[in-house]
C-alpha cells in the first residue's frame, strides 16, 4: 500500500473524535508531502532536531506537529514553540523545565503524562503515584495545560498483555479525570501505535501515534 491508501484505509477505521498522529521520524520531507497531499495533517517527531528541522521545512503547510520523543530540558527551545501537544513529559525534572519556559515565554505549553505501562524496564514514563503528586499540585503550574496521559505498551505479541497495559492506563485516566474535575483540559488518552492501534481504540484512545504503517520500515 501507498502512503496516501494507508493513511486512507487507517482514517476509515477510527472512530469520529480518534486522531491519526502520522509518525515521520526518520522518514524525508517527500514522505510527509505526500501524507499531506492525502489529507493527513498531524505528524508526530521523536527527535527534537529531526524535529524542527521538518517544521521550518514545512512552515505555513497546516501542519500540525506533536512531540513524542524524549524531551532533553537544554532542547526545549527547539521543540516547545512549534508543539500543538508534547506527549512525552515524563520525569518531574523535565515538568519543571517546561512550565519554566511557558511561564517565561508567556505561553501555556499542552502536554501528556507519559504513564509507564509495558514490562519493559527500558520505557520512559512516571509511575501512578507520581502523576497523583503532581496533579494534587496541577494549579501551581501555570506554564503548562495538563490534556492527559500517554503511554506505549509492552512490546509483545501476546494480546492480553497488551490489553492489561492498555486497561491499567485507561482505568487510571478516568480515575485522574474523576479525582480531579477541575481539568478542563483532561481529554487526550495517547495509546495505540503500527502493531496495537485497534487494540488502543477498544480502551478508549483519542489519539493514535502510528508510523511504520504508513511510512514502512525506518
Ligand atoms: C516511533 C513511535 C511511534 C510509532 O511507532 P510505529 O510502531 O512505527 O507505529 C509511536 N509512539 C512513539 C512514542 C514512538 O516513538
Amino acid at each position: 500500500m501507498s502512503i496516501a491508501e494507508s493513511i486512507l484505509s487507517i482514517h476509515k477505521e477510527l472512530p469520529p473524535g480518534v486522531k491519526l498522529v502520522a509518525v515521520s521520524k526518520f522518514h524525508p520531507l517527500e514522505a510527509i508531502e505526500e501524507a499531506l497531499a492525502a489529507g493527513q495533517t498531524a505528524f508526530g517527531e521523536n527527535r527534537p532536531q529531526e524535529f524542527e528541522q521538518k517544521v521550518k521545512a514545512l512552515e505555513g503547510r497546516g501542519v500540525e506537529w506533536h512531540f513524542i520523543g524524549h524531551l532533553q530540558t537544554n532542547k526545549l527551545k527547539m521543540v516547545l514553540p512549534y508543539a500543538c501537544l508534547v506527549h512525552s513529559v515524563d520525569s518531574a525534572r523535565l515538568l519543571d523545565a517546561i512550565n519554566d519556559w511557558g511561564k517565561k515565554n508567556g505561553r501555556v505549553i499542552p502536554i501528556l503524562l507519559e504513564l509507564h505501562i509495558a514490562a519493559e524496564e527500558t520505557k520512559q514514563g512516571f509511575c501512578e503515584e507520581e502523576i497523583l503528586d503532581i496533579l494534587f499540585r496541577a494549579s501551581s503550574y501555570t506554564g503548562v495545560r495538563f490534556c492527559g496521559l500517554m503511554g506505549m505498551a509492552t512490546n509483545t505479541d501476546c494480546e492480553d498483555d497488551i490489553r492489561a497495559d492498555f486497561g491499567r492506563i485507561k482505568a487510571f485516566w478516568d480515575y485522574l479525570a474523576d479525582l480531579f474535575p477541575e481539568l478542563s483540559d483532561w481529554k487526550e488518552l495517547s495509546i495505540g501505535m503500527s502493531g496495537d492501534w485497534r487494540i488502543a481504540l477498544e480502551y478508549g484512545a483519542t489519539i493514535v501515534r502510528i508510523g511504520t504503517a504508513i511510512f514502512g520500515p525506518r
